[in-house]
């Protein structure tokens, strides 16, 4: 037993050791929030809530290690070959359309000279906590990215196909034909996917979707199977962000060597 013990260390060692040593992986992270707030709420979904005062000292972090964020359309606008990306990108994204967004978020990512992408439930859209329409044109206007998280936040993967079409399609034609830029983005709800998915994204006009698996993305990543690295309510302040961010290109280090 001790000797199996021994094994498992010196291969921790020597496995974080190799990992240490690895270049960087050349990938970007996708960063994924839902709201931005003090509120106590349900506590089941309390760790989903970043603290204003929290999520300002995420920012000023990445504006110090040199990210510059960018929006998935400028993914798009790189993987085909228009721009190059900037040195260091990194996306931030917020999943379900919530109020603070615009009201406490969007103060504070501008105060940083930084950008976004929202996905919407768009059946949920001037519904007591969540965004308005009206908060999404001013969000559009000031350069942030308008995404679907489809009608309902079904999960797509255990509707027929009819619904999944619809819950895909009626979401981008309701917000474009409500006087949004072209809609490209989707968030898959509770980020479950398949292959049959993303055919019909591309059928449906949609240039990229992301997911809830964990990771970090190259040009030649699948555009529609952005990985995510999930933010919630550190419970150990920055150190737990820079943790996450760290676990993640740890992981796509570890991907480079198998
Ligand atoms: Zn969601």
């Amino acid at each position: 037993m001790r000797m199996f013990g021994g094994a498992i260390f010196i291969l921790t060692v020597l496995l974080a050791a190799v990992t240490f040593l690895l270049p960087e992986p050349e990938g970007f992270p996708i960063l994924e929030y839902h709201q931005v707030t003090d509120a106590q709420l349900d506590p089941a979904f309390e760790v989903y809530n970043v603290p204003p005062n929290e999520f300002a000292a995420q920012l000023d972090y990445l504006q110090a290690q040199g990210y510059t964020t960018i929006t998935l359309k400028d993914f798009m606008y790189a993987v085909r070959g228009y721009r190059p990306l900037p040195e260091k990108p990194i996306v931030l994204t917020f999943d379900d359309g919530y109020a603070d967004n615009y009201t406490t978020m969007l103060p504070i990512l501008e105060a940083h000279n930084m950008t976004a992408v929202v996905y919407v439930i768009t059946n949920e859209l001037g519904k007591p906590g969540y965004l308005t329409f009206d908060n999404l044109k001013d969000m559009q206007r000031r350069g942030l990215e308008i995404g679907s998280h489809t009608s309902d936040h079904l999960p797509l993967t255990s509707l027929n196909k009819i619904t999944q079409r619809r819950q895909m399609r009626e979401s981008k034609i309701f917000l474009e034909w409500s006087g949004l830029e072209p809609i490209c983005s989707l968030s898959y709800p509770n980020g479950e996917f398949n292959s049959e998915l993303e055919e019909m994204l591309r059928e449906e006009n949609y240039l990229t979707a992301v997911t809830g698996e964990a990771g970090l993305n190259t040009l030649q990543t699948n555009p529609f199977e952005l990985r995510r690295v999930h933010i919630r309510k550190p419970r150990f302040g920055l150190t737990e962000f820079k943790f996450r961010l760290f676990k993640a290109s740890f992981f796509a280090k570890l991907k480079n060597i198998f």
